[in-house]
């Protein structure tokens, strides 16, 4: 198993140097800006854990709540607050954004940020730079799981990689980190023939799917680097007994909670794989200590 939840603490006590320095230099903390639109307690949850450890690091947040009947211009007008507030250096739009929003809200969202600030690196200037390999900082979920695998002293350079899922927010960054890190890169999507076969050259195989196990044995060469991206809720027992057995610890866990996370990956993979990242417990947090990297990073580069 690959500890994720170590490797972002890890990450997070490196930042902290960074942020009293930044604190000395300019006598404040970074600032994250956080939009929370609608009622999805998915993205409440989320929030709170951004907000909980942005804190624990002595970095400041600003949160502004928005009603699920929200309108777009009401939305865009947070963003342009938050875009000419001088105390705040990095912007997060928590998404899903309510469906009346409109079906492109999120892009002109994601659009109208800073680029100063876009430490979500979803602004289109920081995916062109991602590309020419010049952003100042990427996407926190895949730049989290390049965090994983250089301190799980895993090697990248030269090693076959395959990226299942090619969505703006992980899969095709991911696919574009891990060729900048010099591996032979192929990004797979719902279209792809031979999907398990190709999946099984792969040295590194990342599956950023949203389908629950669907990862199985057969997609994964022996030895290869399994990281599981997915996050999906079980709620249904019949499911969590057919992916994890009936006596399985994740089972107890359904007969208390009603719910499990699962990721996209299989629990079988495990017998096979060199090593897996767990779900919850391994991209998860690496993709928040990410975001709190970024926002240091984007206040060092505004103000210092
Ligand atoms: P997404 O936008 O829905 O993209 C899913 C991708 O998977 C698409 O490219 C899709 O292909 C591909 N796909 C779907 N079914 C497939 C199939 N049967 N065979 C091959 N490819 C298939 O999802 P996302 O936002 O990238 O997120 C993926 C998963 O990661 C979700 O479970 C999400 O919750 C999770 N996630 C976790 C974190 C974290 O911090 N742990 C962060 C972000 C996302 P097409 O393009 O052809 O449709």
């Amino acid at each position: 198993m690959l500890d994720g939840s170590a490797v972002a603490a890890e990450i997070r006590e490196s930042l902290r140097a960074r942020i009293e320095s930044f604190r000395v230099a300019t006598s404040r903390t970074p600032m994250l800006g956080i939009l929370l639109a609608g009622d999805d307690p998915g993205s409440a949850l989320y929030v709170r854990n951004k907000m909980k450890m942005s804190e624990g690091l002595g970095m400041g947040t600003t949160l502004e709540r928005l009603p699920d009947t929200a309108s777009f211009d009401e939305a865009m007008s947070v963003v342009s607050r938050f875009n000419d507030d001088q105390q705040v250096d990095g912007i997060l739009v928590q998404s899903p954004l309510p469906r009346g929003m409109g079906v492109d809200a999120e892009q002109k969202i994601f659009d109208a940020i800073d680029v100063k600030k876009d430490v979500d690196g979803f602004h289109p200037l920081n995916v062109g730079r991602l590309v020419q390999r010049r952003a100042p900082f990427a996407a926190c979920t895949p730049s989290g799981v390049i965090e994983l695998l250089d301190r799980s002293g895993i090697d990248i350079a030269g090693r076959q990689a395959v990226v299942i899922g090619r969505s703006d927010i992980v899969g095709k960054p991911m696919g574009m980190l891990l060729l900048h890190r010099h591996a032979t890169v192929t990004i797979c999507h719902s279209r792809t023939q031979n999907l398990a076969e190709v999946a099984a050259s792969a040295d590194i195989l990342v599956a950023a799917i949203g389908r629950p196990a669907f990862v199985t044995a057969e997609f994964v060469k022996p030895g290869a680097v399994v990281v599981d991206v997915g996050t999906n809720a079980l709620t249904e027992r019949p499911m969590v007994e057919l992916i994890f057995g009936a006596d399985s610890k994740k089972m107890s866990a359904f007969e208390k909670r009603g719910q499990v996370w699962c990721g996209d990956v299989h629990p079988e993979v495990g017998r096979v794989a060199g090593a897996v990242t767990p779900v919850p417990g391994g991209v998860g947090p690496l993709t928040i200590a990410m975001l709190m990297s970024n926002t240091v990073t984007a206040a060092e580069i505004r103000c210092l």
